[in-house]
């Protein structure tokens, strides 16, 4: 009797821990891309049915999407959300430093999601810069602009003057001219990133033959 009492007790224990909510980064299928002072960048990849561990968000945080998916959400205490279905280049922000968010995702779809999710550690020294065009999704930290290039189209040209990542959406050729004449052509991929700590005024261009979307994060 004692001994079955001890047994359950464990098991119940395991359930527990089991349900107990993770940091993000510590989230099995978060896995890190990138961290410095002031980001810190999650890939995470879910395959059709498959769900995330429970895990907090307390820092400020924005999430692009790479896939086409059909994902829901629990928050502990309330029922799933009505799946939602997502597209490469999707994006939002949230406000997690001020009211932290503890959730699990689920793939209810049949295709692979997959997101990178930008946590902001902090914001770097120095004032804040206006926004270079109208986000597309801001918090307190960031401001996020999602280039929707048809092949051959440029973003305006614009200056950073705070430090940002940039983060492919989609596949594209990418092209990116500077005032001075000098550029740089590259073909990214979904999920590439790349983060800038100098200011930089730059013009985006598609030279690819497909539409795409290529989206920069910068700090406040
Ligand atoms: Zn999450
Ligand atoms: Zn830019």
């Amino acid at each position: 009797m004692r001994e079955g009492f001890a047994v359950l007790s464990i098991l119940a224990a395991a359930l527990l821990a089991q349900e107990a909510p993770v940091p993000v980064d510590q989230e099995p299928l978060h896995k890190l891309v990138l961290k410095n002072d002031y980001v810190e960048v999650l890939h995470v990849t879910l395959a059709p049915g498959q769900s995330s561990q429970l895990h907090t968000h307390s820092h400020d945080g924005a999430a692009v999407r790479l896939t086409n998916a059909t994902v829901s959400t629990d928050v502990p205490g309330k029922g799933p959300t009505n799946p939602q279905s997502v597209r490469p280049g999707d994006v939002s922000a949230n406000s997690c430093a001020k009211q932290p968010l503890t959730h699990r995702v689920n793939n209810v779809g049949t295709t692979t999601f997959e997101v990178v999710d930008v946590e902001f550690l902090r914001r770097p020294e120095g004032p804040p810069a206006g926004p270079i065009a109208a986000p597309a999704a801001e918090n307190e930290s960031a401001r996020v602009y999602r280039w929707a290039l048809a092949a051959g189209d440029s973003t305006p040209q614009h200056t950073h003057a705070r430090p940002y990542l940039v983060i492919a959406a989609t596949p594209m050729q990418l092209l990116m001219q500077a005032p001075d004449g000098a550029s740089m052509e590259h073909p990214v991929k979904p999920g590439d990133l790349h983060w800038v700590d100098s200011k930089v005024t730059h013009t985006l261009t598609n030279r690819g033959t497909e539409n795409g979307v290529i989206v920069e994060l910068e700090l406040k």
